[in-house]
């Protein structure tokens, strides 16, 4: 499924519905390069998930927890893209483990920021949002607020079998 977001506000409503395809024990993996709107994205889900905010860059932490604010599963948002760019798939999957969140992984949704390409082996069952910005970025790692981005999104494994990716953010 590919759709156009023209705006941060189109990333972060495009989140918002996803959101509601989304249980407990789900795993969302999104890429692209930094500046892309993965963060943005990850704000989307997290209201769309009704848990408790701001869903931000984790700068001194890989990982946050996001509280449900009602009955829903928490966030637990992770920025493994600070691990560092280049990280080998292998290497990266070897540090995701080292943060341990397995206990958290069943009861919440899990969302990992990723670097461009390195979506697969995560997990059998999971959700690859690729986030990507036509035009490179000119301007720096920045808030350009123009340029659109186009998001891709894959369901991968027999959870999504069945599961209508496109009714559920049609008007996104
Ligand atoms: P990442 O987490 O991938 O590094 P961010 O989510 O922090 O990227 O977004 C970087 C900047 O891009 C933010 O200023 C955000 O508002 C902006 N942005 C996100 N999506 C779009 C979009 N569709 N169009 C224009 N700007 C966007
Ligand atoms: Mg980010």
């Amino acid at each position: 499924m590919r759709w156009e977001a023209s705006s941060a506000d189109d990333t972060r409503a495009l989140g918002v519905r996803l959101a509601g395809l989304l249980r407990r024990g789900d795993l969302v993996v999104l890429s692209g390069d930094l500046g892309a709107g993965k963060t943005t994205f990850t704000q989307g889900l997290g209201e769309g998930l009704g848990v408790r905010g701001p869903v931000t860059s984790p700068t001194f932490v890989i990982s946050r927890v996001h509280p449900p604010l009602g009955g829903g599963p928490a966030l637990v948002h992770v920025d493994a893209y600070r691990l560092g760019p280049g990280t080998g798939s292998g290497e990266a999957a070897l540090e995701l483990d080292d943060l341990d969140l397995d206990a958290s992984l069943e009861d919440a949704v899990t969302v990992v920021e990723w670097g461009a390409g390195v979506a697969a082996g995560l997990a059998d069952d999971r959700l690859e949002v690729q986030l990507l910005r036509p035009h490179g970025d000119p301007g720096g790692a920045g808030d350009d607020g123009l340029e659109p981005r186009t998001v891709l999104v894959r369901a991968v494994g027999p959870r999504w079998d069945g599961v209508d990716l496109g009714g559920a953010v049609r008007g996104a």
